[in-house]
């Protein structure tokens, strides 16, 4: 089947860049994600994510571990951003997200990476954690596009976003993936120290799924366009499991494909605190796969938590921080 095209392309002339333009605008005063820190990027001012008004990646790499209707046969291409607006206590990727591994990249020479991604054979490319980036990514995207750059955006997200950002976003992202973490404030300032995470993540997520509705997968199996969700399963309930499918299920659609991970492992933080320094169990996984039965979603991909392969990466190698690429990590599971 023909490769899919990233619905930017279908935009007016010079969209993109007035998108790019009014998205950089916002870092003046800076509410390009939820925390809403008000200070100018532009002029070295730096909030919670610690970045100013570049690009800062820590690796540009072709990725498998995504669920299969991204992956297909040639993977993603990924561009791993660095820093985050959240600071999660288990972050598997907290040398990157709060460890400041990466380096300033001019807008040009990321335009250059998507191209070099797009000639590798992926079918998409994915924006991994980018809430705290979307104009300087928009910047290199309209750039890229000038020079032949037609891959589909995956928004790869822990769905603390602004909503503001998130309709610049409106016809040049084609799959949402957000991982909806919590539906307790409490835990989601203790662990990742952002107390309003419920509703601006549920505000998120329904913005998104205005946008594009519920994933659309093509008789080859890839995706075409729409809103997957993600859901890792913390120990001792600590996600909020019920609350969260409910909330998809019941607000959103039950449609809407679920990715229920298991790959949670005790990392960072997390191994001093108690109750999260251990792995999920069976039984939590297979009750939270129990509660997604019982709301009737018709697609959910799941993990095998026995699995030791969950991809587990080491940005100290920038160039292939997945040792264990290649391993499928999802498995689908139609209902
Ligand atoms: S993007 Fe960074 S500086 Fe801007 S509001 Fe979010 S955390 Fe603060």
């Amino acid at each position: 089947m023909e490769q899919i095209q990233g619905s930017y392309l279908y935009l007016p002339e010079g969209e993109l860049d007035r998108r790019a333009e009014t998205a950089y605008e916002i870092y003046r005063e800076c509410r390009v994600c939820p925390r809403g820190c008000g200070v100018d990027r532009t002029g070295g001012g730096r909030g919670f994510c610690g970045l100013g008004d570049g690009l800062k990646v820590s690796s540009f790499v072709r990725h498998y571990g995504e669920e299969p209707p991204l992956v297909g046969q040639t993977g993603v291409g990924n561009i791993f951003v660095t820093s985050c607006n959240l600071a999660c206590s288990y972050c598997q990727n907290y040398q990157i997200s709060q460890e400041d591994r990466g380096a300033d990249r001019p807008f040009a020479v990321v335009a250059e990476e998507m191209l070099q991604l797009q000639a590798g054979g992926v079918n998409f490319l994915g924006w991994v954690s980018p809430s705290h980036i979307v104009p300087g990514l928009l910047k290199s995207l309209a750039l890229a596009r000038k020079k032949g750059f037609r891959l589909p955006i995956v928004y790869n997200t822990n769905a603390y976003d602004s909503v503001e950002t998130l309709k610049l976003l409106d016809g040049v992202v084609d799959v949402y993936l957000p991982d909806l973490k919590y539906s307790d404030n409490r835990i989601a300032r203790d662990l990742s120290r952002a107390a309003d995470y419920v509703e601006r993540s549920r505000e998120a997520v329904l913005e998104m799924f205005r946008q594009v509705g519920p994933l659309r997968v093509r008789g080859d199996g890839l995706a075409e366009r729409g809103l997957m969700v993600r859901h890792l399963v913390l120990p001792e309930g600590a996600a909020g499991t019920w609350e969260t499918l409910c909330f998809i299920a019941l607000e959103l659609s039950p449609r809407v494909p679920v990715s229920l991970m298991s790959q949670y492992r005790p990392v960072h933080r997390a191994l001093g605190i108690p109750g999260l320094a251990r792995r999920i169990t069976a039984s939590e996984y297979q009750a939270a796969l129990a509660m997604a039965g019982e709301l009737g979603f018709e697609t959910l991909f799941t993990q095998d938590p026995e699995d030791e392969v969950h991809n587990l990466p080491d940005f100290r190698n920038p160039n292939q921080p997945f040792p264990l690429d290649r391993v499928r990590n999802h498995e689908s599971f139609v209902c």
